[in-house]
């Protein structure tokens, strides 16, 4: 292991470079990457455990993958893109911009791919982080860009081992799987399935979708962009980043004010669901099926035209009675019922509790995050933790989620860990980190707040809830998560002059630990 650098020559002392870790080459890895070296920040290592940039553009390619938020406001505010081919963009061409951003601004030599951080080691007052096998490297600062929604949830169906067909979960899926002519099951009815399902059901045999809840769909205004525009946006950059903030203005006054409890809103929404449904699902007892019974919003809302019309095909069945167990030709269902398939799609959806987890990552004292968390995963301003300094989360645990542009809301966040770091310089401190007490007022405040949502009151269950059945992400409005990301309050943070009060920091955690 390599040690501490002497501490006379820290960054914040002589205006040197601090030496930034960022973990992950996803969508907000990259954009951390530009924005840092935007600001002045050029030391900046990115550790991506696959071989490949990415993140969830990467890992997810089944038939049908799209993005639900529009193409205009799921992008980089500083790569404004005039080319999007589709109002709503599919996923190969996210993942070509997310490429083309990369090597554009100069991202990829900075990333060492098929670098799995495994452990992350606070001693006051850097990092030593372990990638793979290798030795620990000492970094200033850790940036965890490892994303929400990427950690599997394959449930213990009994007997699936037994499938004699194919079976994965859908962010897995084989490369060159033809399904041409084949018997496809699918467990789930999330916004994964909804596309799979519109996008497979003319190629199968059958389709057989195992309901366990119904969704709310809203319908999905798709539509192809012209040469004609994609010339104006080229010509007059301006429209672009309008169309940024139209988008985001409307979310914000449709999507946003339902998930907060705007009755008039959640009325609009189920309206247009409802009508949705009954417009594209003729058969009555089909609908009745497919009709939810806990309010609009209360899950993450479906944007989707393509899978009311897929399931309502002949070859196509909505079984709602439940899976008994998965046996060598297909699944079992409750009512004896064998549903033979040649292929199992698992739309099971994702661990959304683990953030950077299962990578170790061991703070002042020793003290470990995921034991910290315990499975109910927090953070002050879902940025930071008390007891781990100079670490930052991207998406972390209680951010912003839903039908709104992570993008935004990642460069937020960038741009709120680079006002950090510059006061850091100002200050000249060698570590800094939320304070306990403010970190559990926000907590606090966030509890009482989460009660008036949707999610919490809409009767459903949900990848939102953490193992206490409480929204684990940000109950207000995402203008005024903006607004607490581009004005910090440092008072929250104790700041640590030099090595010495980062030694005894980290030792007084042990009283607290
Ligand atoms: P998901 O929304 O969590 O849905 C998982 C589905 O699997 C649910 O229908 C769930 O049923 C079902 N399920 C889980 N365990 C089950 C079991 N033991 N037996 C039967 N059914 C079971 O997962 P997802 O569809 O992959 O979507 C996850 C998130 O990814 C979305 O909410 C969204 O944030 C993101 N996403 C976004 C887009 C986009 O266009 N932007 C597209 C795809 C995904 P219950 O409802 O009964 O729990």
């Amino acid at each position: 292991m390599t040690g501490n650098p002497p501490i006379g020559s820290h960054w914040a002392r002589t205006g040197g470079q601090p030496r930034i870790a960022v973990i992950g080459a996803g969508m907000s890895g990259i954009g951390a990457v530009i924005k840092l070296e935007k600001a002045g920040y050029t030391d900046v290592t990115v550790f991506e455990k696959t071989g490949e940039i990415g993140g969830t553009w990467r890992e997810n390619r089944y038939p049908g993958l799209s993005c639900d938020v529009p193409s205009y406001f799921y992008q980089y505010t500083f790569a404004p893109n005039p080319d999007w081919s589709h109002r709503f963009s599919y996923g190969p061409e996210i993942q070509a911009y997310l490429k083309r951003t990369a090597e554009r601004f100069g991202v990829m030599p900075r990333i060492r791919f098929n670098a799995p951080v495994t452990e992350l080691r606070y001693e006051a007052p850097r990092w030593h982080l372990r990638a793979g096998d290798g030795e620990a490297e000492v970094f200033d600062i850790v940036i965890a860009a490892t994303g929400v929604l990427h950690h599997p949830s394959v449930p213990d169906f009994p007997g699936l081992d037994d499938f004699r067909g194919t079976a994965f979960h859908t962010a897995r899926w084989p490369e060159n799987l033809d399904l041409t002519g084949k018997k496809v099951g699918i467990i789930g009815t999330g916004s994964t399935s909804a596309q799979i399902v519109g996008a497979i059901t003319d190629q199968v045999a059958r389709v057989s979708l195992f309901q366990r809840t119904a969704q709310w769909i809203h319908p999905l205004p798709q539509k192809r962009y012209g040469e004609r525009w994609k010339g104006l946006l080229r010509r007059i950059p301006a429209l672009n980043r309008a169309a940024y903030r139209g988008v985001s203005f409307t979310i914000d006054q449709t999507f946003v004010r339902a998930t907060l409890g705007s009755p008039v809103m959640l009325r609009y929404l189920a309206w247009m669901c409802r009508r949705n449904l009954r417009r594209n699902v003729p058969d009555p007892e089909l609908r009745a099926k497919l009709t939810p019974d806990y309010r609009a919003g209360c899950k993450r809302m479906i944007f989707c035209s393509t899978f009311y019309p897929a399931i309502s095909k002949d070859n196509a069945e909505l079984v709602t009675a439940g899976i008994d167990r998965i046996e060598a030709d297909g699944v079992r269902t409750a009512d004896g019922t064998l549903h033979e398939l040649d292929v199992l799609v698992l739309a099971t959806g994702f661990k959304a509790s683990n953030f950077i987890l299962p990578t170790r990552v061991i703070g002042e004292n020793g003290v470990e995050l995921g034991s910290q968390w315990d499975g109910i995963p927090r953070a002050h301003r879902a940025t930071t933790m008390p007891g781990f300094p100079n670490f930052w989360m991207l998406e972390g645990p209680t951010g912003p989620v839903g039908n709104i542009s992570l993008f935004m809301i990642s460069e937020q966040q960038i741009d709120n860990l680079i006002l950090s770091l510059d006061e850091m310089r100002a200050r000249e401190a060698v570590a800094m980190a939320p304070r306990q007490d403010a970190f559990e007022r926000y907590n606090a405040d966030m509890a009482r707040a989460v009660r008036g949502t949707i999610w919490f009151t809409g009767g459903c269950n949900s990848w939102y809830l953490d193992r206490n059945g409480v929204p684990n992400i940000y109950p207000w409005a995402p203008r005024r998560f903006r607004r607490e990301m581009q004005n910090p309050d440092f008072s929250e943070f104790r700041f640590m002059r030099d090595e010495a009060e980062a030694i005894a920091a980290d030792r007084a955690a042990a009283v607290t630990a």
